[in-house]
């Protein structure tokens, strides 16, 4: 969860050569990867017409807060969020998942709570949103308002971009609400999703991070219908997305993947080295019952023998995925069924929810809730197991040289060390490598690091060269 301040918080100078100071709006995005691509559309468009835009309540004019309504805390978070903007600023407009949530009878959540809004939307809703700004800050009258970024404005480091390639899931997995705040499957025809990651390139882009609800559907509600990229036609389909993408020169990692057969399509790009070998895909759970329960998209017995072909075919291949323990009904076996699982599927990076019932989903008429204390108990038991097996993948790579993105600097009682990221770790949820011989290095830069240690999550090395 991030409370992203929004960038370009430029002020009017106090010279009588300036233009007036234009209509501006403050911006705080929580939520997921995909919450922050709505962000960055709607400053994109407020910057394309002409808007301000403040990281302060008192200098913004109106606020739009983008929320997050996936679990409990992050109704709450979005919730203290918007009571904030309104006590600061005042003029309040709410968009993202929280937005699309009503109360039992049917009215909008957001205005229960703060009626003072002065409109709610649902995620991705950009038009809506920007509608909503113009009817309470009217747009501003500038001639040179033009000079927006080609990639968009961007809420991540210059050096790496979310590229969404989807909206909503055809899915109805019984623990989640997106399908209905989001809405079924809706892909992003192929030619604008490649002109979008040439034009992140050429802005600086280094890293392209793939997401989506569910990334190997990609195309299905278009029947993977052809789009034109570079003057060519190409099939709207995971596998040739990943094709365009990866003559781009640039990492590019998948997120939300499942294990569906044609995923074995990218094994061979990423064993070239044309993608990063890197596969994020939530498995949930092992047991058969307890994936049916959840209604989960290609669930079934044969993960670990597609987890061992993949790796047969690329063997530095990273593979993430979260789960959920103490789903209700859950019984002692089952969840031992899923610590063998991980036991045995020896994956790389894990994260691991205790079950918590979300308003409106089908799972929580399910029989047999676990109390809280045994969710969180096998949870922590889970965590346990996949810290040793995690310290223990991350021990191979002590004595090797890995190629290492550099995202900062970081001071420590050893003095200014750099921090960066290999193929094996997306931003903000994976490990990052520390290293010295910081003194040369920018952001954004990729050079081999000597591993000289590891722990849990993170390793530690030497700059080469
Ligand atoms: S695949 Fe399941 S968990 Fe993921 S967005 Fe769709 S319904 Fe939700």
């Amino acid at each position: 969860m991030t409370r992203t301040a929004s960038p370009g918080g430029s002020r009017p100078r106090k010279s009588r050569a300036q233009p007036p100071r234009p209509p501006t709006v403050g911006f705080v995005s929580l939520g997921c990867p995909k919450a922050l691509v709505d962000s960055e559309r709607i400053l994109t468009q407020l910057r394309a017409e002409g808007y301000g835009i403040s990281g302060s309540y008192q200098d913004s004019d109106l606020v739009v807060v983008n929320t997050c309504g996936f679990i409990d805390d992050a109704v709450a978070e979005s919730l203290d969020a918007i009571g904030e903007a309104l006590a600061e600023n005042g003029k309040v407009i709410v968009t993202g998942c929280l937005g699309a949530r009503t109360t039992s009878g049917g009215a909008s959540m957001v205005a229960q709570v703060h009626p003072k809004v002065l409109a709610v939307t649902g995620p991705h809703a950009t038009a809506e949103v920007m509608g909503q700004i113009h009817q309470h800050l009217p747009k501003p009258h500038d001639p040179f308002v033009d000079l927006v970024p080609e990639a968009g404005v961007k809420l991540t480091p210059r050096h790496y971009a979310y590229l969404k390639i989807s909206e909503g899931c055809n899915h109805r997995c019984s623990f989640c609400i997106i399908p209905s705040m989001r809405g079924d499957l809706v892909s992003r025809p192929i030619g604008e999703v490649v002109r979008e990651a040439e034009a992140l390139v050429r802005a600086g882009v280094r890293e392209l991070l793939v997401i989506s609800q569910d990334t190997s559907a990609y195309g299905v509600d278009l029947r993977y219908a052809e789009g034109m990229v570079r003057g060519r036609p190409v099939r709207t389909r995971m596998a040739e997305l990943v094709q365009e993408l990866a003559q781009l020169g640039v990492w590019v990692r998948l997120h939300y993947v499942y294990p569906y057969p044609h995923v074995d399509e990218i094994l061979p790009l990423m064993a070239e080295g044309k993608v990063l070998p890197y596969l994020d895909v939530p498995f949930q759970h092992s047991h058969p019952r307890i994936l049916k329960l959840m209604k989960r998209p290609a669930s079934g017995e044969r993960n670990i023998e597609r987890i061992q072909a993949w790796r047969r075919i690329c063997p530095d291949l990273t593979i993430r995925s979260t789960f959920i323990a103490g789903f209700p009904g859950e019984t002692e076996d089952e969840f031992r069924h899923l610590l063998d699982f991980l036991q045995e599927a020896q994956l790389d990076r894990v994260g691991c929810f205790a079950y918590s019932p979300v308003e409106g989903a089908t799972a929580n008429a399910l029989p047999g809730a676990l109390a809280h204390a045994l969710r969180e108990e096998r949870r922590a038991r889970f965590m346990e197991v996949q810290a040793r097996i995690s310290a223990k993948r991350l021990q191979r790579f002590v004595g090797r040289t890995m190629r290492v993105l550099v995202d900062g600097f970081e001071e420590t009682d050893d003095g200014l060390l750099a921090v960066g990221r290999t193929s094996m770790d997306a931003p903000e949820i994976d490990g990052v490598v520390r290293f010295t011989g910081s003194g040369r290095l920018g952001a954004g830069q990729l050079v081999e690091v000597a591993i000289t240690g590891s722990d849990e999550h993170d390793l530690r090395g030497e700059l080469r060269g």
